[in-house]
């Protein structure tokens, strides 16, 4: 039934992955071999602060690709732009997005959903009250029998309700969740809640996911689980972007990174490059010191330790080797 869960795509193979990012420039909005999506002057303003002013981006097709930045970097408008949740004030000016070949700057969130392009979402309140399953069969795109022209058409609606309904319980099952299908979502814990928010929207079979801070409020436990169930989509053959603040997690399962700044592209590689980027350790610290700092401080603080930690030893470890492959001439 589903396309996507049983198939291997040739980017499960680490070298296969490696040769399609090799011949990518390290610039900011740089073109990529086989790009899924496509984003031209997209700016977002509120008020007096331009939240997104980003010129030219490309997702390569069939990869994990990352979207850092510093808090209040426009990371999460972005993604509501171009999934349709949000306008960008640029739009008599020039803004376009295509997602598969497919014009998308005029259309709506769910036309973008069924395009192929969804988004997660944290569990509202009214989520929670309902149960699993609930969720799950929220999730499913094309609900005939909710739409007037097929509702009365009981078989339809009955084959439609039994495909919908299976696909939940494999996408549950699959999740480590079809134990809890009865369960109010809002008992869930915190890595539970994460997978459902994955596998609701997995229900509509995206050829791209968006997953925003998928491992926030995420215990040790469950974190590997969570990273096994990300790749495993990559390797299946969807395509991945996230947001996150979590620099280790970045580290190990990306294989594309995009930095923004106040509301810009400012970097592109791969981890380890754009982390020893100057103008991505710049932003890092100016935000750091220039940022109003809320709830949020303890996060940065834990971040920018990281990262700078990260630099560090990369830094020695190149220098040792620099050091040893002197010593060897
Ligand atoms: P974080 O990592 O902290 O979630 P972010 O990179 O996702 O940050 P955004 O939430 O997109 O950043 O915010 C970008 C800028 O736009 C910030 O200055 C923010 O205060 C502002 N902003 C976002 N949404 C609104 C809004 N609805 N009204 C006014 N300003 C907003």
């Amino acid at each position: 039934m589903s396309e996507q869960t049983t198939t291997s795509s040739s980017m499960a193979d680490p070298q296969a992955r490696l040769a399609a990012t090799s011949g990518i420039e390290r610039v900011p909005g740089s073109t990529k071999p086989d790009p899924i999506l496509e984003v031209d002057n997209i700016v977002r303003n509120f008020g007096g602060i331009t939240a997104v002013d980003v010129g030219h981006l490309e997702v390569q097709r069939g990869i994990i690709t990352a979207l850092i930045g510093p808090n209040g970097a426009g990371k999460t408008t972005f993604f509501n732009l171009i999934t349709g949740f949000d306008k960008p004030t640029s739009a008599k000016s020039g803004a376009h997005w295509s997602f598969d070949g497919r014009k998308l700057d005029k259309t709506s969130a769910s036309s973008v959903a069924l395009a192929g392009m969804v988004r997660t979402f944290q569990l509202t309140k009214a989520l929670n009250r309902m149960t699993v399953m609930d969720n799950m069969m929220l999730g499913a795109r094309d609900q005939k029998g909710e739409n007037l022209l097929f509702g009365p058409i009981w078989a339809s609606w009955r084959k439609q309700e039994r495909e919908i309904e299976e696909r939940a319980k494999e996408l549950l099952d699959r999740f480590q969740l079809l134990e809890k299908k009865d369960d109010y979502a809002g008992s869930l814990s915190g890595g539970q809640r994460k997978l459902l928010e994955m596998a609701r929207a997995l229900m509509s079979h995206p050829k791209m996911i968006m997953l925003d801070e998928p491992m926030a409020g995420v215990n040790p436990a469950l974190t590997q689980s969570l990273l096994g169930h990300i790749q495993s989509l990559r390797d299946e053959g969807m395509t991945v972007l996230f947001v996150e603040h979590d620099m280790h997690m970045v580290r190990h399962i990306s294989d594309w990174v995009v930095v923004m700044a106040e509301g810009k592209i400012i970097s592109e590689g791969r981890a380890d490059e754009v982390m020893a980027d100057q103008a991505v350790i710049d932003a890092y610290l100016g935000a750091h010191h220039d940022t109003d700092l809320g709830d949020d401080a303890l996060l940065e603080d834990e971040a920018m330790d990281r990262i700078a930690h990260e630099v560090a030893a990369e830094k020695a470890e190149r220098d040792e080797q620099a050091k040893n492959e002197g010593a060897g001439t």
